[in-house]
């Protein structure tokens, strides 16, 4: 016996996502809760893999289970398939494990020929719905399972409509006329006579679902959400309902809640006399669901009932699609809904309060780097006044947008690529059009709602976007879009500003300004005045309590500190003191140090920069009082903070009144064949222990003089680039000596401690003697990293991207940390370390304590924090709460 690759909807359930997909899962779990649903079945989405892998053919036993199952949906509908006296149609539609919206293909009307139409027409005595069933049927064939240009089909529907007339107001004579029409361009295109044979139909519409999973639609999208190629689709086969047989007939898609602000309303739209795929694709401008209410009354009313039943049922929001056929509503497809980052976050609070979830679940609903969107920039208020409003839309996808207007993806994705800020303006877009909306700034829209296909895709990239501005006219060909009711007429090129919060289209450049969050933390807006601010903290409050991970940030200052300590960080995991070597004139005293030829200049030189120094550390002390703050000495090769063209090697020369000559040739012997390797880290200070010294009495100090005023400080000292127990062990016998001199000399016992950085292998794999010295390690995993892999990063880009592109490697080693690998490395450090010291103190400034797969991995391998910029730490706080969560899988 074959295996079994056909499930009917009433054999499934919702926990059949992976065998079924989600469509199937959706549809047969409705069906088990009682919900009307047209009956079908599912093909398995291990017949999809077992269709590539037998070189793209049926599997073995799976035509034969579809004819049976087919039998079974006759049995039960009272229709025959393929019978002209009572025909049974059926929509053939794809579904993934993962909802990819709109990037697979279904086939409505399936089972229609000459004959059948002419039985659908005579039994719902209805010729001009038959018409259109039909010429939807070849449309949707020709296009999705022959492969025809849709555009030719479209071009045919507009000629017929002309400039005042809708699809709807087309008779049937007129519909035949374009079924034949449609027919020749087939035959003309692929050379193909349009199958009369149901069963041949539904063979190649299967075929053609199987196939759309690696088209480049779908292979694109799995892309961008590293969806593995591997799930397969599944294919279901459902008896149609027609939204199509007049003005008692519907079709409309609809989200429980608001899917942009997750405002606790239903949602929805949906289109008299149409079906399926209008809706979304903006065929005509939809109606709100408010107008369903006064309609049809009942229909709404069964339709809001089970639309809470099932949110109640999956304790989520749903994104739901029906049809009501002559008064009767028929529900084909529930999932959970995609939203915006804000709408995610107070959907999951709302629904706590609710008491439809736990905070748990509300934790791990919302993705860490969905945080981001709260920190979006917005448009500025007083800027906005100023401006010319152009238009008014829906506010769909998050933040403002400034750029050139564009017309074509193509051109979007080819203008983005060379750095240009666009946006991409469509009168509705399509699942085609998908490269160019992810290469834009923003998606502008002038027909569709929130339901339709730009907002769904916005939302899920987490994109500005404002969709069915009705006063914009888009004219493709003359690349221009005149504003309705006005002279104003824009051009590909121009300039405007698209605002995702209020929904206005502004001309030219508007000023933006800081979102509302950020103003609430910075004490610019009082917190209880935003709501937004509310749910964020009350949801990242949440987080606090589950995590066990401390979170740190990176800041180099007193500003950056501040930031970091209102955004929840609980110390400074790296303080990168070459920053401030920078700042004003003491690059002047910097360069003075490097020049010196003997330690006494240097100290000279060094003693003008050490009070600055300690300056900048008091201000960190004080902003982060009662916290620990992690200073790391110098760490970048020195020729960095010289000048490396004559000119400017010569204007600094006469500068420091040295001559020119001398400075070139110390400029030169500084230059390194790989300087990442080269004269950097703690070699600095071996080399130059008086620099050193000068930092950790500048630290020193710092803390004492700040202690002494009642400031809490935990200060950290960290040694760079440590490859041999004896390089700490000499910086660190400095750093002790200086401690206590200053300690002596201000009367002040510091409380401090001596660590370093793990970022070459040697020091990983030598940890437990490094542990005899270092009382905390930080793992700098940007050069571990680059060491370990042998790639440099600054040169990476070379060739890096090429390795995601083709998969070599699953994700940029810099932007995710490879925990295969790298990973071992601090795994086995932590080991080693804890051997010798068990309190030893573990954490990661690299960028990857930003990232969450990484955040989770630290969490996993028992750091103590992670450290990252100060903007991401609201998004590490959520990640370090997903991972304790994810270790009591419940
Ligand atoms: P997508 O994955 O793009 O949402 P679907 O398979 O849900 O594609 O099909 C798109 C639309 O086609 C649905 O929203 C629905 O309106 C319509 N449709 C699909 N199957 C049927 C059916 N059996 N009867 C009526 N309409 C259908
Ligand atoms: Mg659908
Ligand atoms: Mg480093």
């Amino acid at each position: 016996m074959s295996k079994k690759w056909v499930y009917l909807f009433t054999e499934g359930n919702a926990s059949m996502r992976d065998l079924l997909g989600g469509k199937g899962a959706g549809v047969a779990e409705m069906t088990r809760t009682g919900v009307p649903v047209p009956p079908g079945f599912t093909i398995t989405t291990e017949a999809c893999n077992e269709y590539y892998a037998r070189g793209r053919q049926f599997p073995e036993g799976l035509w034969e289970q579809t004819l049976e199952a087919l039998k079974v949906i006759e049995a039960q509908v009272g229709k025959k398939f393929g019978d002209p006296s009572n025909p049974l149609l059926v929509s053939v539609r794809s579904g993934a494990r993962e909802s990819m919206p709109g990037m697979m293909d279904t086939v409505l009307n399936l089972g229609l020929n000459k004959e059948t139409l002419e039985g659908l027409a005579r039994l719902t005595d209805n010729r001009r719905f038959a018409a259109d069933a039909y010429r939807r049927f070849i449309q949707l064939f020709g296009k999705i399972v022959l492969g025809v240009d849709g555009e030719k089909f479209e071009h045919v529907m507009n000629e017929a409509k002309g400039k005042d007339r809708q699809d709807t107001d087309l008779t049937a004579d007129e519909l035949m006329q374009i079924a034949e029409t449609f027919k020749t361009i087939i035959k003309e295109d692929t050379g193909i006579d349009f199958p009369e044979d149901p069963y041949e139909q539904l063979r190649m519409a299967i075929t053609a679902v199987f196939n759309s999973w690696m088209g480049r639609r779908a292979v694109d999208y799995r892309r961008v959400y590293k969806i593995p190629d591997t799930l397969g689709t599944g294919v279901n086969v459902q008896m149609m309902v027609f939204g199509n047989m007049g003005n008692d007939s519907a079709t409309g898609v609809a989200f429980t809640r608001n899917p942009a602000t997750g405002e606790d309303e239903l949602y929805g739209e949906y289109l008299v006399n149409a079906q399926g795929e209008d809706v979304v694709a903006g065929i005509r401008t939809p109606k709100p669901l408010s107008k369903l209410r006064e309609e049809m009354p009942e229909v709404y009313q069964q339709f809001s009932e089970i639309a809470k039943m099932l949110e109640r049922h999956y304790k989520d929001v749903q994104d739901v699609e029906f049809t009501i056929e002559r008064g009767k509503l028929w529900m084909l497809q529930t999932r959970n809904g995609k939203r915006t980052g804000m709408a995610a976050v107070k959907i999951a609070v709302d629904m706590v309060n609710e008491g439809l979830i736990d905070k748990r679940t509300a934790l791990r609903r919302v993705q860490p780097e969905m945080l981001n969107q709260f920190l979006f920039p917005i448009v500025n208020p007083g800027a906005a006044e100023h401006a010319t409003r152009l238009a008014h839309g829906l506010a769909a996808g998050p933040g403002a947008a400034q750029g050139r207007i564009v017309l074509d993806p193509d051109e979007a994705a080819a203008r983005s690529e060379q750095g240009e800020r666009v946006i991409l303006v469509r009168t509705e877009t399509a699942p085609e059009d998908f490269h160019g909306m992810v290469a834009s700034q923003a998606i502008l829209t002038a027909r569709g709602g929130l339901t339709s296909h730009a907002a769904v895709v916005a939302r899920q990239l987490g994109k500005c976007c404002v969709c069915g501005c009705g006063d914009l006219e888009i004219d493709y060909k003359a690349g221009t879009i005149h504003v309705h009711g006005t002279d104003t007429v824009l051009k590909a090129g121009d300039w405007i500003t698209v605002d995702g919060h209020s929904g206005w289209v502004y001309a030219g450049q508007v000023e933006t300004q800081e979102a509302e969050v950020i103003q609430v933390i910075r004490g610019q807006m009082k917190p209880e005045e935003s709501r937004l601010y509310g749910y964020f903290s009350t949801f990242l409050s949440w987080a606090d309590e589950v995590r066990r991970l401390g979170v740190r940030a990176n800041a180099d200052t007193p500003t950056d500190a501040r930031t970091a300590r209102l955004f929840g960080a609980e110390g400074i995991g790296l303080c990168r003191t070459e920053h401030m070597f920078f700042e004003g004139d003491r690059i002047d005293a910097v360069r003075e140090m490097i020049v010196a030829d003997t330690a006494e200049d240097r100290r000279k030189a060094l003693a003008k920069i050490e009070p600055l120094q300690q300056g900048d550390f008091e201000g960190i002390f004080e902003v982060m009082d009662g916290l620990p703050v992690t200073i790391r000495t110098l760490d970048p090769p020195l020729h960095e903070f010289l000048p490396h063209g004559d000119r400017e090697i010569e204007e600094l020369a006469h500068k420091m009144g040295i001559n020119p000559a001398q400075l070139k040739a110390k400029v030169e012997s500084l230059r390194e064949a790989n300087p990442m390797l080269g004269f950097r880290g703690c070699r600095l200070g071996i080399e130059y222990p008086e620099i050193t010294e000068m930092q950790a009495r500048a630290i020193f100090r710092a803390a004492a003089n700040c202690q002494a005023r009642g400031i809490h400080v935990h200060p950290e000292i960290m040694i760079p680039l440590v490859g041999d127990v004896s390089e700490l062990r000499m910086q660190g016998d400095i750093v002790r000596r200086v401690a206590d001199e200053v300690m002596a000399e201000t009367g002040q016992k510091i409380d401090y401690l001596l660590g370093t950085m793990i970022e070459v292998p040697r020091a990983a794999l030598t940890a437990d003697k490094i542990a005899t010295v270092a009382e905390f390690f930080s793992f700098g995993t940007n050069d571990l990293t680059q060491m370990t892999f042998g790639m440099s990063r600054d040169d990476a880009g070379r060739f890096l991207p090429a390795y995601v592109e083709s998969k070599l490697l699953k994700d940029d080693p810099f932007e995710v940390l490879d925990q295969e690998g790298v990973g071992q490395l601090v795994r086995m450090a932590v080991e080693r370390g804890r051997s010798t010291r068990p309190d030893l103190k573990t954490g990661i400034c690299g960028e990857h304590g930003g990232e969450p797969e990484s955040v989770k991995f630290c969490h996993r391998v028992g750091l103590n924090y992670v450290s990252c910029s100060p903007y991401r730490v609201v998004i590490a706080r959520l990640a370090a709460a997903q991972a304790v969560l994810e270790e009591q899988k419940d």
